[in-house]
């Protein structure tokens, strides 16, 4: 999804002008820069650490049950 950073805005692909620019500021906007892999990266980084406090959660139950 492209991106204009002069807008801050995220720009719809059907709303990029015919150049692929942005509609309403004309300047070009970062298309996919923000590589598809780190933000895998980030999810499965919080699955992580979220099971491991699950498990550091249950381990803390079963020592004191
Ligand atoms: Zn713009």
């Amino acid at each position: 999804m492209p991106w204009c950073e002069e807008c801050d805005e995220r720009i719809e692909e059907e709303d990029l002008t015919e150049e692929g620019t942005c509609p309403v500021c004309g300047s070009e906007p970062i298309e996919h820069r923000k590589s598809p892999w780190y933000f895998k990266f980030m999810v499965v980084a919080t699955v992580i650490y979220v099971i491991f406090r699950i498990v550091q959660g249950i381990l803390w139950l079963s020592h004191h049950l």
